[in-house]
């Protein structure tokens, strides 16, 4: 088949295989080659390594990637694209393809059985819809994955990237650097995708953390915490937290002094550490 990012081979699939694409689904397909190569590099695969693609659309990045990796395995949702993928990328004999939603399968036990039980790369361009339940399930459950290099909204970026003081730096910064390393790769315009979307994308590499930044006595009440605190943006610590975990304010005033934070300071202005630190001196007295 013809160049995977051309308008014409993405007109000619649909009228061969009756595709149509679906917005529910977050489908919106590179027609870049630039851009692939800027995804694909920026994940510095080399010979040995395995990769796990959520979404593979019509195999674009698949394709590309097969080249290098030693296995791509493809997570792609849409049971229309199964026959698409079987032609596009017949190629190659180091690519597997499931059709699974990859929120709903289990991934640890589908990287043990088909990726050799490696610690593969993440590498997708995400669909808008589920973006941050995605990357939130490989971090959250502890899935064994080295980097995750994904195709995101350009704002869900931004958040990701945020340090503290920026005013986009929230809950889900906190989140995602709690357990990784992020930095941009690549900023891409909407006018790269068929259909367009309405919204500019960005590149960004998550670099899996071995242990969590911070040691924490409970992840769950670490981020308990942590959502209280971002939960009133414009309250102080003081009357978000009190608010947010229904706490005596004078308790948690006495905590905030002990762990050297002024209670008049706002939530985003508080470093992961500091939220450890925060989050574990409030667990001994809740
Ligand atoms: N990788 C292709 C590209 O770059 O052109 C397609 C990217 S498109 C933004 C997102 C892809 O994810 C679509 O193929 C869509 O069907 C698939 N998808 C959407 N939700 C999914 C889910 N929950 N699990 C697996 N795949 C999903």
């Amino acid at each position: 088949m013809k160049k995977l990012t051309s308008v014409s081979t993405i007109r000619y699939i649909m009228e061969k295989y009756g595709f149509n694409f679906s917005k529910s689904l977050g489908q919106n397909f590179l027609t870049s080659d630039h851009v692939v190569n800027e995804i694909v590099s920026g994940s510095e695969l080399s010979e040995g390594d395995y990769v796990l693609e959520v979404g593979p659309g019509i195999g674009v990045m698949t394709y590309e990637m097969a080249k290098i990796a030693k296995k791509v395995l493809a997570v792609e949702i849409d049971s229309s694209l199964i026959p698409v993928l079987n032609e596009t990328l017949e190629e190659y004999d180091n690519i597997e393809i499931i059709n699974q939603d990859v929120l709903k399968v289990d991934i640890q036990s589908e990287i043990k059985q088909r990726l050799d039980g490696s610690r593969p790369k993440v590498v997708a361009n995400l669909p808008y819809y589920v973006t941050t339940p995605i990357i939130m399930k490989f971090l959250e459950e502890d899935i064994k994955v080295s980097d995750i290099i994904v195709m995101i909204q350009k704002e869900v970026a931004d958040r990701i990237n945020a340090e503290p003081g920026n005013k986009t730096y929230g809950a889900l910064s906190v989140a995602v650097q709690f357990f990784s390393e992020p930095s941009i790769i690549a900023k891409v315009p909407k006018t790269v995708f068929m259909p367009q979307p309405k919204v500019d994308s960005t590149v960004i590499r998550l670099k899996v953390l071995d242990e969590p930044r911070v040691k924490v006595e409970d992840r769950k009440y670490f981020f308990k915490v942590v959502r209280a605190a971002f939960g009133k943006r414009r309250k102080t610590l003081l009357n978000a937290l009190s608010s947010g975990l229904g706490m005596e304010k004078s308790i948690i005033e006495q905590v905030l002094l002990d762990t050297g934070i002024d209670p008049k300071r706002r939530g985003e202005t508080l470093s992961i550490e500091e939220f450890g630190e925060l989050s574990n001196n409030l667990w001994k007295v809740k």
